[in-house]
């Protein structure tokens, strides 16, 4: 009998320390001691990489379906069957396989055998056995997760700085969170890396002296971890270095709504929030993961609150004033349009170069010329009358919807993607799952932006005088407003000519939020 070795091997559990040399051996004494034959070509080896591999495939795997439907063999020997297959309709196939074609699979381990019926039986409870327990890990999951969230109790997971995993205050991380606050909470309070500042240990006029030196957090959550897998004898991480404190991580204590006692749910599903990544990919916001109830009211949690409610709110204030859009945490940009103006031609933002504008090929303006010409016209529209008409319909309860609808369809991904780690289901199965879904979450997004493009920008729409609030504020501000009420495009300036040619710098304004002419 020709037989081919199917082998897998995963490499993100250590646990999985079965060498393929091990299973190759272990299969290949079985083909010899059934005299069976197995082709130098016959041998099938699939790689699972990562569990968060969502690229992952076995195209080995699909290989030794086509070659087993071509002929090529009658056998197939694997170490278990959790490595062929843990799909029951993958395996219903073989089982055919094994009725109709006379296909042979054995195991290493001996349990599955499918020319008989009861090891048919046993592969098939295995594989209704590995789907359910798929299927309920992740119900089970989520649903305590946010039954935890609105009984008020403290999340599971990474705990925060100050609080144990029980919700127990940590005193003298508590101390550290209680200063940050009390000294960003007044509007003219210290800035966010002078805290960070005092935190790392350093010292200077603008630092506060009372803050407690810490190591970062980080680092003091993966030492915890490394102390609790050695108690369970499991290989350590690696601990991060002890660098100094960054702005980002403490505008994430600023940002937590757990220190004023309020319950908060972010459900899994979503993309983790990494506080040193400049960018913060696509996160919610800590606001909209206050937990409501059906008054709209916050949940309030069973821990102890560091700090008072009103001392939050008024840190948040604080945080979203207008001189404070300065998106500190995001990449910070020397020039106006640079990445915010577009190409007329290919819609691309266009790029700073020394004093021009210019896109990968149709346009190099001046920028002075540009800018100039752009903030006279929002300026222009900042000085009119109607300017609250332009301020943004504050739909909270629209927001939170939409909040939900997105989590459920990342909960939709998230379980598809953990069905087809579990080889569940197909790729394809999980890449027109995750498709639709995302059409769904990219509407839902987009329709959130519109709801909420305003946010901050309240207190400059509300000032005595707009104007001179527009020309004090720093250049991320602007950048910010000016997006806001319009977008630019830039065409190429007719050659020769030295007058700038308005005609050339399109800037529409955007709906529902006034016109714009000069
Ligand atoms: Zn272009």
């Amino acid at each position: 009998m020709r037989a081919a070795v199917y082998l897998r091997i995963s490499l993100d559990r250590e646990m999985d320390g079965l060498a393929i040399d091990r299973q190759r051996e272990a299969c290949q004494k079985i083909a010899r001691d059934r005299g069976w034959t197995v082709d130098e070509d016959r041998y099938y080896v699939d790689q699972s990489k990562s569990a968060t591999d969502k690229t992952k495939k076995r195209p080995a795997y699909d290989r030794m379906v086509t070659d087993f439907k071509a002929g090529y063999f009658d056998a197939i020997i694997c170490w278990d069957l959790d490595r062929l297959t843990r799909q029951p309709r993958q395996l219903e196939d073989w089982i055919d396989a094994a009725e109709d074609r006379g296909l042979q699979l054995v195991t290493a381990n001996g349990e599955a055998d499918l020319s008989t019926d009861g090891g048919r039986m046993y592969a098939r409870i295995k594989a209704a056995v590995a789907r359910g327990e798929v299927d309920r890990k992740s119900a089970r999951q989520s649903a305590a997760q946010s039954q935890r969230a609105k009984q008020g109790r403290a999340p599971k997971g990474v705990r925060p700085l100050g609080y144990a995993i029980n919700g127990d205050v940590i005193e003298h991380e508590a101390e550290a969170v209680k200063k940050i606050y009390k000294h960003f909470a007044t509007p003219d309070g210290v800035s966010i890396a002078a805290l960070a500042a005092g935190l790392s240990g350093k010292a200077g006029d603008h630092i506060p002296k009372d803050l407690p030196v810490l190591p970062k957090h980080n680092r003091t959550l993966m030492l915890e971890r490394n102390a609790r897998r050695e108690t369970e004898g499991l290989a350590l991480r690696e601990v991060p270095d002890d660098r100094p404190w960054t702005s980002s991580t403490v505008l994430g204590i600023l940002r937590n709504p757990r220190y004023a006692g309020y319950s908060s749910y972010t459900p899994k599903t979503l993309p983790p929030a990494d506080p040193d990544d400049p960018n913060g990919g696509k996160r919610r916001s800590w606001r909209a993961s206050i937990l409501r109830d059906e008054n709209n009211d916050p949940v309030k949690g069973l821990w102890e609150p560091l700090v008072s409610e009103e001392t939050w709110w008024a840190v948040q204030e604080r945080l979203d004033a207008p001189e404070r859009l300065t998106n500190r945490v995001g990449t910070a940009r020397k020039h106006l349009g640079s990445g915010l103006f577009l190409c007329g031609i290919c819609e691309m933002p266009v790029k700073a170069h020394s004093a021009r504008y210019r896109c990968a090929g149709h346009i190099v303006r001046s920028r002075e010329q540009v800018d100039e010409w752009v903030v006279r016209i929002v300026r222009d529209r900042l000085s009119r009358p109607n300017l609250q008409d332009a301020m943004p319909v504050n739909d909270i309860p629209r927001v939170a919807e939409i909040d939900e609808q997105v989590t459920v369809h990342q909960g939709k991904i998230k379980r598809a993607q953990s069905d087809y780690d579990a080889e569940l289901i197909e790729a394809f199965d999980l890449q027109r799952i995750r498709k639709r879904a995302l059409g769904f979450i990219g509407d839902l997004e987009s329709e959130r932006r519109t709801l909420t493009a305003g946010e901050g920008l309240s207190s400059f729409l509300e000032a005595k005088d707009p104007v001179a609030v527009f020309d004090q504020a720093d250049l991320m501000a602007q950048r910010r407003l000016i997006n806001y009420f319009v977008e630019v495009r830039l065409y190429p300036h007719p050659r020769g000519q030295k007058k700038f040619d308005p005609a050339t710098v399109k800037v529409t304004s955007r709906k529902g939020r006034g016109t714009v002419t000069v």
